[in-house]
Formats: C-alpha cells, sequence, structure tokens
C-alpha cells in the first residue's frame, strides 16, 4: 500500500489497537485491496470513511456471573461490539470460547460489515461472546451462563436495533437459553435472535446455511474456471457447525471429503468421510472426532490439528477457527496440487497463507464471502418473523442458493473493474466497503 492517507489512518489504527494483532490484520488486508478505490474516490476520504469504518460505533464490556454444579460462583467476561449501523440495524453471532478477547469480538465485527453488505439484506455490522467454555460444561450450567450473559445483554440488543446469532461455542442450546431469557426479560416475542429452534421462529436451512452456502459459492467460483466439484478430494477442518454441513452439500455435489478435525487432532478416511458417524459423534454425543476412527475400520485418527494440511487434496474448506492455516501449510497445500482454498471459518489463513495462495494462482474465495451464507439465511430468519410466516426448507435453500451466486458474481465483477481479475479477496472487499461507504456518506457525519 503507498496511499499516505491511508497510511495515516492505519497508522492510528495500529496506536488505538495495541495488543489486537488480529484486528490490525484484518484491517490491513481491507486497506490493502480498496487502495484502488480511495484513489479513486476523494469524495470518500473528505468524508472521513475510512478513519469512520475503523472505529466501533460502541463497544459493551460486561460481567456474567454464574453458578457451577458445586455451588460455586464463576465470572466470565460478557462482550458485544456495534461496529457499523449504515445499512441498518446490527448483527452478528455470538461467540463462546476461552480465547475471546476484545480483540477477537472486534476483528469479528469489522469483517462483519462487509459479509453484512455483501449478502444484499440490510444488515449492519456487529458481534458479541464470552470467554465462557461450554465444552464439559452441564447443561445446566451451560443454561446459567447464557440467562446471566442475557440478563446484561438484553439492554442492548433488539429485532430492530441488534440481532445476534450464533458462532463457535453457540449453538441451537444457547440461542434457545438465550432467547428464553430475553423473553422473560422483555415479555415478547420478537425475532431478537437468530438460529432459533424451529418450533419457536427459527428458520428451515439454517442450521445448514453456512456450510452450503460455502459449496454453493466454491461452486460458482470453480465454474468460472472451468471446474467443478465433482471427482475431486476435499478436505474440511473443524467438525462442528460450519464443517458437517459443507462436507454435506461438497458430497452431494460429487466430491469425496476424506479429512475432517477437532482442536485436539484429525482423521483421515480414504473412502471418503461418514457424515452419519461424525454427526452422531459432535451433534448427538457432543464427542470428540478421535472417536471415528475407532467406529469407522480403515480410518485414522492423528493428533494435533495443523497436519491435516499435509493431506493431499484438490480443494480446502478451512471451517474451524481463526489463522488456522499459516504460510507453511499453505505451501504444503500447493506442493501437493491443492488448487482452490475456500473459507468457511473466519479468517482462517493468516496473511502469508493468502499471498501464498495469490502467488500460486489458487482459487481463494475469503471468509466474508464464501461464508455469507449464514448471515444471510439469518436474515431469511428475521423476514420470516416479521412477516409471521415460516418458508419451506427448499424455498429458503432456493433463496441462500442464488444469494451465494450473487455474491460470488459482486467479488468477481468488483475484481474485474479494480483490474484484479480473478482476485475474490480483493473483489470481496471492495464490493462491501463500496455499499457501506456510500450508505456512510449519504447519511453524513455520524
Ligand atoms: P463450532 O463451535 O460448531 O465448531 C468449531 C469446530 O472447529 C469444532 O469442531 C472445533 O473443535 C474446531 N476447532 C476449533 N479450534 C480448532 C483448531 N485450532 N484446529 C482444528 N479445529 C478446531 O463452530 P462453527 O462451525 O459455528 O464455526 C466455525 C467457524 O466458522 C468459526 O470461525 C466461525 O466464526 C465461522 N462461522 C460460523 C458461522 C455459523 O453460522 N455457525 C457463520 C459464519 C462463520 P472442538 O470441538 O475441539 O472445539
Amino acid at each position: 500500500m503507498k496511499n499516505q492517507y491511508m497510511l495515516d489512518v492505519l497508522e492510528t489504527v495500529k496506536k488505538r489497537n495495541q495488543g489486537e494483532p488480529e484486528f490490525i490484520q484484518a484491517v490491513t488486508e481491507v486497506f490493502e485491496t480498496i487502495e484502488p478505490v480511495i484513489e479513486a474516490r476523494p469524495d470518500f476520504v473528505k468524508a472521513g470513511i475510512l478513519e469512520r469504518i475503523v472505529e466501533p460505533e460502541r463497544q459493551i464490556i460486561f460481567r456474567v456471573p454464574w453458578v457451577d454444579d458445586n455451588g460455586k460462583v464463576q465470572v466470565n467476561r460478557g462482550y458485544r461490539v456495534h461496529f457499523n449501523s449504515a445499512i441498518v440495524q446490527y448483527k452478528g453471532g455470538i461467540r463462546l470460547h476461552p480465547s475471546v478477547y476484545s480483540g477477537i469480538i472486534k476483528v469479528l465485527g469489522f469483517e462483519q460489515i462487509f459479509k453484512n453488505s455483501l449478502t444484499t439484506l440490510p444488515m449492519g455490522g456487529a458481534k458479541g461472546g464470552s470467554d465462557f467454555d461450554p465444552k464439559g460444561k452441564s447443561d445446566g450450567e451451560v443454561m446459567r451462563f447464557c440467562q446471566s450473559f442475557m440478563t446484561e445483554l438484553y439492554r442492548h440488543i433488539g429485532a430492530d436495533c441488534d440481532v445476534p446469532a450464533g458462532d463457535i461455542g453457540t449453538g441451537a442450546r444457547e440461542i434457545g437459553y438465550m432467547f428464553g431469557q430475553y423473553k422473560r426479560l422483555q415479555n415478547e416475542f420478537t425475532g431478537v435472535l437468530t438460529g432459533k429452534g424451529i418450533p419457536y421462529g427459527g428458520s428451515l436451512a439454517r442450521t445448514q446455511a453456512t456450510g452450503y452456502g460455502l459449496c454453493y459459492f466454491t461452486d460458482e467460483m470453480l465454474k468460472a474456471n472451468g471446474k467443478s466439484f465433482a471427482g475431486q478430494t476435499v478436505v474440511i477442518s473443524g467438525s462442528g457447525n460450519v464443517a458437517i454441513y459443507a462436507c454435506e452439500k461438497a458430497t452431494t455435489l460429487g466430491a469425496k471429503v476424506v479429512a475432517m478435525s477437532d482442536s485436539n487432532g484429525y482423521i483421515y478416511d480414504a473412502d471418503g468421510i461418514k457424515l452419519d458417524v461424525v454427526k452422531q459423534i459432535k451433534e448427538v454425543e457432543r464427542g470428540r472426532i478421535k472417536e471415528y476412527a475407532d467406529r469407522v475400520p480403515g480410518s485414522v485418527y492423528t493428533e494435533g490439528c495443523k497436519g491435516i494440511w499435509t493431506i493431499k487434496c484438490d480443494i480446502a474448506l478451512p471451517c474451524a477457527t481463526q489463522n488456522e492455516i499459516d504460510g507453511e501449510s499453505a505451501e504444503i497445500l500447493v506442493k501437493n496440487g491443492c488448487y482452490a482454498v475456500a473459507e468457511g471459518a473466519n479468517m482462517p489463513s493468516t496473511p502469508e497463507a493468502i499471498n501464498t495462495y495469490l502467488a500460486n494462482g489458487l482459487l481463494y474465495g475469503p471468509a466474508k464471502a464464501a461464508n455469507a451464507g449464514g448471515v444471510a439465511t439469518s436474515g431469511l430468519e428475521m423476514s420470516q418473523n416479521s412477516q409471521r410466516l415460516s418458508w419451506t426448507f427448499e424455498e429458503v435453500d432456493a433463496k441462500l442458493h442464488g444469494i451465494m451466486k450473487n455474491i460470488f458474481a459482486s467479488c468477481d465483477n468488483a475484481a474485474k473493474t479494480y483490474g484484479m481479475e480473478g482476485n475474490y479477496m480483493a473483489g470481496a472487499n471492495i464490493a462491501g466497503f463500496l455499499k457501506v461507504a456510500e450508505a456512510m456518506k449519504a447519511q453524513g457525519c455520524v
């Protein structure tokens, strides 16, 4: 990046956000790719769009006390960042994981601005979470935590203000407990959380949406480059919500998924992953992925997560967590003939990994475009709640498919317009940014 104005804004970001390297990494990536837009749009400079877009509208940090099964009081820290409401009310997930701190919530909120913009639905960027770890906790402990979390959060959210959803560690169980507490506190039903259970306002196909959407986006990217999923070998990291449904859709589209993982290690099954076994272990029993190797003869479990990227594949779908593919892993993927990486997880590739993909001509689908199907379907859940109607699985899935096709087309077109054909990361950043920047400018200095 050479533009002095942009370098100055980035310097301020670095000074203001010390100790939050992931946030600085995300802002730097966006800035590097939107440089031609800023050069062409002095009106955005005058309107201070960059200075404003990197600063959250507000951040809330709060105490979450709850009582464990031994009667002892535990305290976690809760977060919600309202990053940008230029294209209407805030929307973004809640992450429950011990690694959560203000920097992670900020980076996810920042990325959410562009992702939500790409969906074409009216949703601004937000994110929230806590350093609470649901793993190993009883249902009662998770419920008491979720109720306490919502007892503070409810003041800051609302169907026309901020609509949270799931993320790592926040699945249907946690959303249910939070929704129950919100309803009790407000004494009203509104679609204030998405990812709800089907009997109480959830949308069919929301569970599948991020994984399916990832494959719809990837399919478009492959087709635009004369390829397809059919007959291809795929490696998917993670075995949570996104990974499971990415595996399901990739398999339906004709690929063979040979590996999946969790935070302890990975399984390799040369015959193709038996997803019913993974679902039983992860969705029903909340067990560990290593149990797959005990149940499926011929499959192998290896301790440690990083090794999954040494498995030979055509297409890699990282669906676990941030920075899970570093430069070294990316080099190995390239050496083994992998030609496409599409991100189900948020920010799973380090900057070195991304440089390696681009330098070697890999097809690269960045998270903010490739995994936008989850929030897009959350948007569809909000529409159904407002209409007090429920659409069929097929209706929601068809809308999701259409949205993912549009997202790919926007990324492709924006990259071409700004002379970076085939660079879908630049295309996603530019397309997502332009809509928000125009809205911010139109609404004045707020
Ligand atoms: P889940 O909690 O359902 O699953 C996360 C999975 O990743 C688990 O299998 C977890 O294993 C595994 N994991 C965590 N850390 C590592 C690691 N270092 N190496 C390998 N595996 C690891 O979360 P989701 O599937 O919902 O989310 C996954 C990613 O997708 C996140 O980045 C999230 O932000 C992103 N995302 C999710 C959306 C959604 O709709 N759910 C929407 C858009 C993005 P373990 O069980 O051991 O912790």
